[in-house]
């Protein structure tokens, strides 16, 4: 009998062994951070809904359509977090770091919330590693920060990554780009929604997959060539480096992302083997956001890695990371004295570093033994109240069915 409730649509439960594929990916991705002077930041995962308005901007489709937002009993408007970086750069201004050494170098990972319509590789729920590096426009951040998500998906074992690369822009050419780029979208043969799109957020229209559209875009002029000088000699800068990195990327001058803030370097890591929801992480320069969310001008560059979709690209390409939670030993006692022994026996070979279990339930030495194969463990110890006596037990290779003597004494040096 299962329970009548199931994980909410769009959500779902992770369990071993796949679970321990999660926690490897987010430990992969996190690592090369660590080593690049990242810290930590965790933020709540509900902020004040203003914070996502004004941050990520109300003409996007995150904002407009797909947050959880509510009123608390304090009648407050609060919002379960769509993405991360407007909430660490409240935590990094509200805590005041921006007076301190610049650049602030941040890393985060959780769980964020989109009411999207839930498919393969698209979530309610779901979970992200982030970096961000706040308070210096310098190319070589933006350069090592993409360096950094491509040693984690390398770090993976990915073979199908790619990057795509594009600039945005700042806000001296940009809205000098997208007056034309408008120009341009309103001589076109659009539905409703997407004229309106192309007033509010005409960048985005850029995006649009349907091929209805896409055909008529074949002419659109590019944010690429209408950079100002300082932009592109940032891009040019970042590219450099990239290259000097042994990163490869491709040119992507209509890639745009979902959210507002993004100035000048733009990227997406996409994998083939995932379909329609391709972007395993995404990220780049929020030159302005600071402003947006009421703090002092204050540059940022930052990434976020979608660890489902992570996973599920690990899958695709048949990576296996970790053998599943097993243990090494699996101890059988036979009887109530036994029982009392070896559970102070496999307390000291997990203090000695070795995963270890034991059979647990009053069952019989049959039904133990097939939870010690079903364990996956290498070893069985094996005892009842004559071995104690004698001052041994009985270890059995599990694979080879071998089975010898080893005094209780020395089980733990044998074994570690
Ligand atoms: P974004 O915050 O939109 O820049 O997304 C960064 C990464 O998070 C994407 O490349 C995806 O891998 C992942 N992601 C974003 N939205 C979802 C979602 N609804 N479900 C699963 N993964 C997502």
């Amino acid at each position: 009998m299962t329970t009548s409730f199931t994980a909410p649509k769009g959500t779902f439960d992770l369990l071993p062994p796949r679970s321990a594929t999660f926690l490897a990916v987010r430990e992969a991705i996190a690592a090369p951070l660590r080593l690049a002077g990242y810290g930590y930041a965790e933020t709540p995962v509900f902020e004040d809904t203003a914070l996502f308005e004004r941050g990520v901007g109300e003409s996007t489709d995150v904002v407009s359509k797909e947050m959880y937002t509510f009123l608390d009993k304090g009648g407050r408007s609060i919002t379960l977090r769509p993405e991360g970086t407007a909430s660490v750069l409240r935590a990094a201004l509200e805590a005041g770091l921006q007076k301190g050494p610049l650049p602030v170098k941040l890393w985060y990972a959780g769980s964020f919330f989109r009411y999207e319509r839930p498919q393969a590789g698209r979530y309610r729920h779901f979970s992200q590693v982030g970096a961000e590096a706040l308070g210096l426009d310098d190319p070589a951040l933006d350069a090592e920060l993409i360096w950094l998500a491509a040693q984690g998906y390398q770090r993976l074992g990915l073979r199908g990554v790619r990057l795509l690369l594009n600039s945005l822009g700042d806000a001296t050419c940009r809205p000098v780009y997208r007056e034309r780029l408008q120009h341009f979208l309103r001589g076109l043969d659009l539905d409703d929604e997407t004229r309106r799109r192309v007033e509010i957020n005409p960048l985005r229209v850029l995006d649009d997959k349907r091929p209805q559209v896409r055909d008529q875009l074949a002419g659109a002029p590019l944010v690429a060539d209408a950079l100002c000088e300082p932009c592109r000699e940032h891009y040019d800068e970042v590219r450099a480096m990239l290259a000097d990195g042994g990163v490869s990327w491709e040119e992507a001058p209509r890639l745009v992302r979902g959210l507002d803030y993004y100035t000048r370097t733009t990227f997406e890591f996409v994998h083939d083997g995932l379909g329609a929801q391709a972007a395993v992480g995404g990220g780049g320069r929020y030159d302005g956001l600071s402003e947006s969310i009421g703090g002092p001008p204050l540059p940022g560059v930052g990434w976020a890695v979608g660890v489902d979709r992570t996973v599920l690209a690990l899958e695709a390409e048949g990576v296996e990371l970790v053998p599943p939670g097993r243990v090494r030993v699996f101890a059988v006692p036979l009887g109530e004295a036994a029982r009392r022994e070896l559970v102070r026996l496999v307390a000291r070979l997990r203090e000695a570093g070795v995963a270890a279990d034991l059979a647990y339930g009053q069952r019989g030495m049959k039904g133990a033994m097939k939870a010690a194969d079903r364990s996956g463990a290498a070893h069985a110890i094996v005892a009842g109240d004559r071995d104690l006596a004698a001052g041994v037990a009985q270890v059995k290779d599990l694979r080879t069915g071998e089975q010898r003597s080893v005094p209780l004494d020395r089980l733990v040096e044998e074994l570690s």
